[in-house]
């Protein structure tokens, strides 16, 4: 691409500069962010599609930045994720979301909670002990924590992946596999790897009902997590009519906008048991 004439070149150094520059910046403000306690955590619940009962929260980091106000994650978490400073902040977000989840628990509310892990996280040799006085410091019971990883965290070295979700199985957690059906695993590891819940990627359920090959996707996917016994989630429902699609097909735990944006603590707590959808 460098060698197609100047102005070609003038003008993709002046686009990586302009990329190159923004990084840089997100990364220092990050830093600074983590120190001056910039961020801080909404839960999207988890709900029952046949009575509309919460069974549990997604929780999702939010950065409100003091000059340029929120920024996304998917801005921030990709360069949190290449400078490691997600490892920082990763251990935050679990212990904010275990510390919710005591909360919730002390006022006899539902407490589960998941929390979405980084590759970086997954490959931390200090993530298991971390984990571990986080849980034994927020005094929740461990299964009320969920973790989130991607199939491509899972698929690089396969016998580390298993050996470290041993690990965290052996401290109580439950595993999910977020994004399910973007990666490339393949179904023999899936057996393999001892996870409990398989999410069904938003990039399938949003164009229901007019993809019918995002429709056949997504039954196959629910037919197969079925069959070796996980539980399966649909995240990004929108609309009633994908939700009556999961439910006639058997997939009863559904996440998204149709019942609940993501919320601060304050609006969660006041939800009630059961979220009325119509
Ligand atoms: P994700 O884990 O796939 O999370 C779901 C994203 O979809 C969230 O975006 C959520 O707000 C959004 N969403 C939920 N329901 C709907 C819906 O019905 N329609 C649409 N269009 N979107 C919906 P968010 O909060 O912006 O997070 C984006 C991504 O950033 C997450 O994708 C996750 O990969 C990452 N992320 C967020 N929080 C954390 C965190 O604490 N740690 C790590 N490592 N990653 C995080
Ligand atoms: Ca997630
Ligand atoms: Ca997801
Ligand atoms: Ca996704």
């Amino acid at each position: 691409a460098k060698a197609k004439g100047k102005n070609t070149y003038h003008f993709y150094s002046k686009e990586l500069n302009a990329a190159a520059n923004e990084r840089l910046y997100i990364e220092n403000e990050l830093r600074q962010g983590i120190r001056d306690s910039q961020f801080h955590l909404h839960y999207q619940p988890q709900v029952d599609s046949r009575d509309g009962r919460i069974l549990g929260f997604e929780a999702l980091v939010r950065w409100t930045h003091p000059v340029q106000g929120p920024i996304s994650p998917f801005k921030f978490i990709p360069i949190a994720e290449a400078t490691g400073l997600i490892v920082e902040l990763g251990e935050w977000v679990m212990r904010e979301a275990c510390a919710f989840s005591a909360r919730r628990a002390k006022a006899g509310l539902e407490a589960n909670v998941s929390v979405n892990l980084s590759a970086r996280q997954f490959q931390d040799a200090n993530l298991i002990a971390t984990m571990s006085k986080t849980l034994r410091e927020s005094g929740i019971a461990p299964d009320k924590l969920h973790l989130e990883l991607t199939e491509s965290m899972l698929m690089g070295d396969v016998d580390t992946a298993i050996s470290q979700l041993l690990e965290m199985k052996r401290l109580g957690v439950s595993i999910s596999i977020d994004d399910f059906g973007t990666g490339y695993s393949s179904l023999s590891y899936l057996k393999r790897f001892p996870v409990d819940v398989l999410k069904v990627d938003r990039s399938f359920v949003q164009d229901i009902p007019e993809d019918s090959n995002d429709m056949e996707i997504t039954a196959a996917i629910i037919a197969m997590a079925q069959k070796l016994n996980l539980n399966v989630v649909a995240e990004g429902v929108e609309t009633k009519e994908q939700m009556e699609f999961l439910k006639a097909n058997n997939c009863f735990i559904v996440q998204g906008y149709y019942f609940s944006r993501p919320l601060e603590e304050g609006a969660v707590n006041a939800l009630p048991e059961h979220l009325e959808v119509e």
